[in-house]
């Protein structure tokens, strides 16, 4: 018999039909014996929607009320889904973030988990409830609702699941687990077993849009195994999903690479002719994170006759505010032009298996060249090798890497 924590996101609750397929799940669960915390998000579109009308009050609204209305999104589900899981015999009951007391900072639309009280919780878990948990917000020390950002949610039960010592925290979604790449450009992709959440958190950020990464940072610090799985398959015919755990407990034999992450929301500054000389880095980026634009990749190069060029990567939103500020910096810091580039695509390789192998990058680097495809920029980690291409080749990167490195292959 275990503890689980289950979150179901806005699609797998997006109807009343919905709803009662959850409670179904949820009852199987526990009809096996085991204890069930479930955390839901909103029904699909309902934040927005709740958004959007307080935008209609203030264009600009103010932070705390805004809190007030968003958070009731998942009020709505938690008791729909009480009432399901009644309707179909099961002890159910729900708790808003404040009723449990999931204590945040007050840091309204984003706030950040303090502690949560897991009493209620588990008084009604002994005496045989399903408990019912409004996933996204919580209650800060004042009594005023906080909110913890979009996509919440997933912070929500794994920070429950911790709090409760959960066996596994279980993420139901759309799709039955996280895959080798995206089956939308390598039909061939395959769902992985397990991955680190090193390997998560860089698949993740590079856009593999499964779990709200800060959830998957919070597991790792935390301790809780999390496992991605289909809300949409058959009872009774559910797959394994994918595991998202510690590298020791993944038994098999690491395979080399995990997955291909890619972005495609990059754009590229180069600052052409520099001088060559101690500052000129934070002469250039200074005024871009004084903007609150993140940069991702950043390249020097070697200098000559005293000048070098500098080129670095951000959001391609941010694409033509970052072009104004170099531009205005330009007679300042005495270079003599500045080009830009936003067709531009990030391809990554990913896997812990990277620390004990060697020749992974020239791999990449060999299977890059015999497509023709040119790289305009790289970098690393441990775990992660990044680079910049052509964004018209993406696809075909993305294709000839996961064949490269057999990760259509199912592992030995
Ligand atoms: N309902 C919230 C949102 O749409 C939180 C969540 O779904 O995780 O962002
Ligand atoms: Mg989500």
């Amino acid at each position: 018999m275990a503890l689980i924590v289950q979150k179901y996101g806005g699609t797998s609750v997006g109807s009343p039909e919905r709803i009662k397929n959850v409670a179904r799940r949820v009852a199987s669960w526990q009809a096996k014996g085991h204890r069930v915390v479930v955390v839901v998000s909103a029904m699909s579109g309902e934040t927005n929607r709740l958004i959007a009308l307080a935008k209609e009050m203030q264009t600009n609204p103010d932070s705390r009320e805004m809190d007030v209305i968003a958070s009731t999104g998942e009020q709505v589900t938690i008791g729909l889904l009480s009432m399901a899981l009644m309707g179909i015999g099961v002890k159910a009951r729900s708790y808003t973030g404040g009723q449990v007391r999931v204590l945040t900072d007050s840091a309204f639309t984003k706030a950040r988990i303090v502690s949560i009280d897991e009493g209620n919780i588990m008084r009604d878990l002994d005496n045989g409830y399903v408990v019912v948990v409004a996933g996204f917000q919580g209650v800060d020390g004042a009594g005023n609702i906080t909110t913890l950002g979009r996509g919440g949610s997933d912070t929500s039960a794994v920070a429950i699941a911790a709090a409760l010592k959960a066996d596994e925290c279980q993420i139901y979604t759309d799709v039955d687990g996280v895959y080798t790449t995206d089956p939308r450009i390598v039909p061939e992709a395959r769902r992985l077993e397990s991955i680190t959440f090193e390997e998560m958190m860089e698949m993740a950020s590079l856009g593999s849009k499964v779990l709200q990464i800060r959830s998957v940072e919070f597991a790792g610090k935390y301790k809780v195994k999390l496992r991605v799985l289909s809300s949409l398959e058959e009872l009774g015919q559910e797959g394994q999903g994918t595991l998202i755990t510690f590298e020791d407990d993944i038994m098999m034999e690491q395979p080399t690479i995990s997955g291909i992450a890619f972005n495609r929301d990059e754009a590229k500054l180069t600052v052409l002719g520099v001088p060559d000389r101690p500052g000129i880095a934070y002469q250039i980026l200074g005024p871009v994170a004084e903007a609150n634009i993140d940069v991702d990749m950043i390249i020097q190069n070697i200098g000559h006759d005293g000048m070098t060029d500098f080129s670095f990567t951000v959001p391609r939103g941010e694409f033509a505010r970052a072009t104004a500020i170099l531009d205005q910096v330009k007679g300042h810091i005495g270079a003599r032009q500045i080009a830009g580039d936003n067709k531009i695509a990030k391809v990554s390789v990913v896997g812990v298996g990277m620390r004990s192998h060697v020749g992974i990058a020239s791999k990449m680097f060999r299977t890059l060249a015999e497509e023709g495809i040119n790289i305009q920029m790289i970098s690393t980690s441990e775990i992660k090798i990044s680079v910049v291409i052509d964004e018209k080749y993406l696809e075909l990167a993305v294709r000839v890497l996961h064949k490269a490195f057999d990760l259509d292959q199912a592992p030995a």
